[in-house]
Order: C-alpha cells, then sequence, then structure tokens
C-alpha cells in the first residue's frame, strides 16, 4: 500500500469529494460549474441534516439501535455482490438493508494487516455501510429530503418539462451522514478504494491516483 497516498485520501474534504462524486453522475454536462458546486454544498448539508434529524428524534446511540428504531431489515449475505459487480451493501425500497459480508470480511481483513485502523479512526465498517444505507431509506420516506427533491430540467416542449433526479447527490448526503453519524474526520467515500483493494490492489492503487485528481489539497494534482 502507498500509504502517504492512502493519507491524502483521507484529508480530502466533502466538497472534494462531491467532484469525484461528480465524474460519475450521467447528468453531470447539464449543469455549469456554479450549479454543480451549489449542488454538492446542499447535498453535503442534506446528509448532517439527517442525521441531526435523527439524533434530535432518537438521542444519539449506535447505527444498529437507530437501524432498530427505524425498523429496518438487514440481511446478510456471504456474496462479493451481483453480476461481477464488487457491492458492499444494498437499499430495497421500503425497509430493506443487504450487507455482502465477503465484502466486508476482505477489508477488515485487509486493514488488519496493512495495520491501517487508526487511520481509518477504527470505524466499524459494517456500522459505516448501514449508515449510508440508513440515508437512503430516509431520503426515500421522509418529505423535502434535497438529495431526492432537486431535480433539473432535462429537456422542454411547450409546456411540458422533463426532470431528473442525480445520483450523485444522494451519493454525497448518504457519505455526509454516515461521517456526521460516525463522527469520523475522514469522508467515508475512501472506502470506495478500500475495498476494492483486497481484490485489485493495483485496480485500488490507480482508483486512489484518479481521486486525487480531485484534491486540491498539497500532491493532489501532480
Ligand atoms: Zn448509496
Amino acid at each position: 500500500m502507498d500509504l502517504k497516498k492512502w493519507e491524502q485520501l483521507l484529508k480530502m474534504t466533502d466538497a472534494e469529494w462531491g467532484d469525484y462524486a461528480f465524474c460519475r453522475e450521467p447528468l453531470r454536462n447539464k449543469l455549469t460549474f456554479e450549479q454543480k458546486t451549489e449542488y454538492i454544498r446542499k447535498a453535503i448539508e442534506s446528509g448532517i441534516e439527517q442525521a441531526k434529524y435523527l439524533q434530535d428524534t432518537y438521542g444519539k446511540m449506535d447505527i444498529p439501535e437507530y437501524i432498530q428504531k427505524l425498523s429496518l431489515q438487514v440481511t446478510k449475505e456471504n456474496a462479493q455482490g451481483m453480476d461481477d459487480y464488487l457491492v458492499f451493501a444494498r437499499y430495497n425500497y421500503p425497509r430493506d438493508i443487504t450487507l455482502f459480508t465477503m465484502n466486508i470480511d476482505a477489508v477488515n481483513t485487509m486493514l488488519t494487516q496493512e495495520n491501517y485502523w487508526e487511520q481509518v479512526e477504527n470505524v466499524k465498517v459494517e456500522n459505516m455501510l448501514l449508515a449510508h444505507e440508513m440515508y437512503h431509506f430516509l431520503e426515500e420516506t421522509r418529505e423535502n429530503v434535497y438529495s431526492k427533491t432537486k431535480k433539473i430540467v432535462l429537456w422542454s416542449i411547450g409546456p411540458f418539462k422533463y426532470r431528473s433526479g442525480l445520483v450523485a447527490l444522494s451519493e454525497i448526503a448518504a457519505m455526509s451522514f454516515a461521517k456526521e453519524l460516525l463522527n469520523i474526520n475522514y469522508n467515508p467515500y475512501v472506502f470506495d478504494a478500500l475495498m476494492l483493494y483486497p481484490h485489485d490492489s493495483e485496480r485500488a492503487e490507480r482508483l486512489v491516483e484518479e481521486i486525487l485528481r480531485f484534491s486540491n489539497g498539497a500532491g493532489g494534482n501532480e
């Protein structure tokens, strides 16, 4: 592991991770730079807002306790995902979350082997994934959650306007929600790369390079 590079990932701001998230957004070309910047900021706030809502409603508790409070059903599947895609967790409307435990076990083992727990603030990977998916539940079931209500007009004919949401906003908000609930100092997006590492370390290192291009911090734009 090129530890220096991974350290830079941990230092990236939420807004920089937002830029990274948008590089996978199918509708990114429909937005101006200013719009994108504003939407990222509001998605980050949306995640924090929903975390505060949970804490205000139920008090501060561990992630599994929130899962219970919200009556979410968690299923563990001893698999790596579906259709050749690595998947770590998935939310299905209305109340189902699936955890793909092979990937979670692999990343836990890897963090131990690389002696990397301190850097990730001893986060419980499973709880981080549960928190992320819990956000998707909240945005689907609560009123007026920004990451869901924000729509852009794709085209219009006369009085008809065709609008679409932006997937990236949901992902940015879910990460910011998990970060807030877990009370950690880095963006859990880091696990995009960390979880790939046990499966394909070279691809993971290449992903790290790619992500660092979105970092304005020291060394990010080399
Ligand atoms: Zn997600």
